[in-house]
C-alpha cells in the first residue's frame, strides 16, 4: 500500500497514474501479464491452466460455475456443503439444474469437514464444488476431494486461503477467489481455469460469466478492473520477496497454532472446531460468558486490534489472520486476550 500511495499520482514517472492509462496501452499490458506470471511462479500454476481477472467477486463465479460447467441436457452438478458460503454456491447452482450433495457437516453445525471417507462421489457428475476453507466458520478441509479419478473436475472456492501454502494445482479443475482476503482490493476475482474445461458452456451464458471469452481475450473483454488487477501484481510481488508459499506457510502455521494453543489453553475462551479442520486463516473464538462480547470488543478495538467481531450468523468472535498480518499482531491478539481474561475470569 506504501508503494500504491507513493506512485498513485505519478506511475512510473508518466505524470498520470495507473487508473489513468488505458488497459490496452503497452504499459499496462505489461502490468496485467507481470501479475499473471507472478501468480504462475507462486502456486506453479501449469501451463495448461488459464489464470482470468475477473469481476463480481467470488460470488460472480457462484452463478459462472454452473452456467460453464453443467451440461444443458440433465444438468448435475455435486456440492460438498460446509457451511455458509457453500450454502450460497449450492443455492446459486440449484437455478441452474440438479445439485445433490457429495458430503455434509449440517449435523453438527459445520464444525468439521467432512470426511473423505464419507463423500458419496457421483461419476455422473458435471463437477464436484467445494469450499477449502469456510472463512466464517472457520473449517478448513485437511485433504483435496478426489473426484478428478473418476472424470469429476473438482471446483474449488479459494476465497479465503488462496496463496496461504503451496497447492498442486494439478489436482483441480477450476480454482476460483474473491481477491479481498489474501490478494488485493474486494470486487477482483482470480479464475484458474484448466483448458478443457473451457467450452462445456451453456449457449445462454452472458459473456462476462464465459471463461473461454475471457481467456481469448486476456481478461479484457470488456474494461478489467486496472486498479485492482495492478495492486494484486503488488501483493504477488510482495509474496515472492519474503520467500514464497512455503514462507507464508511457515509463518501461517506458526500464528495459527499459538492462537489455538491460547485459546485451548484457557477455560475463559473456546473454540468449537474439530482439530483437524480448523482453519489457519480464520479462527474463531467464544467467551465463557457472552454477556461479556461488547466489552471485548470494545476493549480490544481500543488496544487497536480491528475486526474481532464474528459474523452475525455465528456469533462471539472471528480473528481472521490473513497473508497479511504479521505475527506481531497474533502475539498482541494473544496478550489483549490474556489481559481480560484476567481481569474478568
Ligand atoms: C468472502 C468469500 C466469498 C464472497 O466473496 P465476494 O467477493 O464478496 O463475492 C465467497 N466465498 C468465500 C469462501 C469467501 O470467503
Amino acid at each position: 500500500m506504501l508503494q500504491a500511495q507513493q506512485e498513485l499520482l505519478d506511475w512510473q514517472g508518466r505524470g498520470c497514474s495507473v487508473m489513468e492509462v488505458s488497459h490496452r496501452s503497452p504499459e499496462y499490458v505489461e502490468v496485467a501479464q507481470q501479475a499473471e506470471q507472478d501468480l504462475r511462479d507462486l502456486l506453479s500454476i501449469p501451463s495448461n491452466y488459464k489464470v482470468l481477472f475477473l469481476q463480481g467477486g467470488a460470488s460472480a463465479q457462484f452463478g459462472a460455475v454452473p452456467l460453464n460447467l453443467m451440461q444443458s441436457e440433465k444438468p448435475l452438478a455435486q456440492y460438498i456443503h460446509s457451511g455458509h458460503w457453500a450454502n450460497k454456491a449450492i443455492a446459486e447452482a440449484r437455478r441452474f439444474g440438479e445439485v445433490t450433495i457429495a458430503g455434509s457437516s449440517e449435523d453438527k453445525g459445520f464444525t468439521y469437514a467432512p470426511a473423505e471417507s464419507a463423500l458419496k462421489l457421483d461419476p455422473a457428475a458435471d463437477y464436484l464444488h467445494y469450499t477449502p476453507n469456510e472463512t466464517i466458520g472457520g473449517v478448513e478441509f485437511p485433504y483435496i476431494p478426489d473426484s478428478e479419478s473418476l472424470g469429476v473436475p473438482l471446483v474449488a472456492d479459494m476465497s479465503s486461503n488462496i496463496l496461504s501454502r503451496p497447492l498442486d494445482v494439478s489436482r483441480f479443475g477450476v480454482i476460483y477467489a474473491g481477491a479481498q482476503k489474501n490478494i488485493g482490493p474486494s470486487g477482483l476475482a482470480v479464475v484458474i481455469v484448466r483448458e478443457d474445461l473451457l467450452d462445456r458452456a451453456r449457449p445462454e451464458i452472458p459473456r462476462i460469466l464465459h471463461w473461454r471469452v475471457s481467456a481469448d481475450a486476456d481478461s479484457m473483454d470488456n474494461t478489467p478492473p486496472t486498479f485492482a488487477w495492478y495492486l494484486a501484481g503488488l501483493v504477488f510481488k510482495w509474496l515472492k520477496e519474503v520467500g514464497g508459499l512455503e514462507a507464508m506457510e511457515e509463518l501461517n502455521r506458526r500464528k495459527a497454532e499459538k492462537l489455538y494453543a491460547y485459546i485451548d489453553g484457557s477455560d475463559f475462551y473456546s473454540n468449537p472446531i474439530a482439530r483437524d479442520s480448523r482453519s489457519r486463516m480464520n479462527v474463531p473464538f467464544v467467551l465463557r460468558d457472552d454477556s461479556l462480547d461488547g466489552l471485548f470488543l470494545q476493549q480490544s478495538k481500543d488496544a487497536g486490534l480491528l475486526n474481532l467481531k464474528g459474523h452475525r450468523v455465528v456469533g462471539g468472535m472471528r480473528a481472521s489472520i490473513y497473508n497479511a498480518i504479521p505475527e506481531e499482531a497474533v502475539d498482541a491478539l494473544i496478550s489483549f486476550m490474556d489481559d481480560f481474561a484476567r481481569q474478568h475470569g
